[in-house]
């Protein structure tokens, strides 16, 4: 599928001390002070940087 390559990023939000943005794929907890992300969290999805 050419043109269908676009890479999508999902961070999120902590909802305990609102620190972020935050990796959804390398962060399951907050660095900031340590709460594992749950639905309460905000999690929003933004486009990659595209690499050269
Ligand atoms: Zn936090
Ligand atoms: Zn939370």
């Amino acid at each position: 599928m050419p043109g269908s390559s676009r890479t999508y990023v999902h961070v999120w939000y902590c909802d305990d001390c609102h620190f972020g943005p935050l990796n959804i794929s390398i962060d399951a907890h907050c660095v900031n002070c340590g709460h594992q992300r749950c639905s309460y969290c905000k999690v929003e999805t933004h486009k990659a940087p595209r690499n050269s």
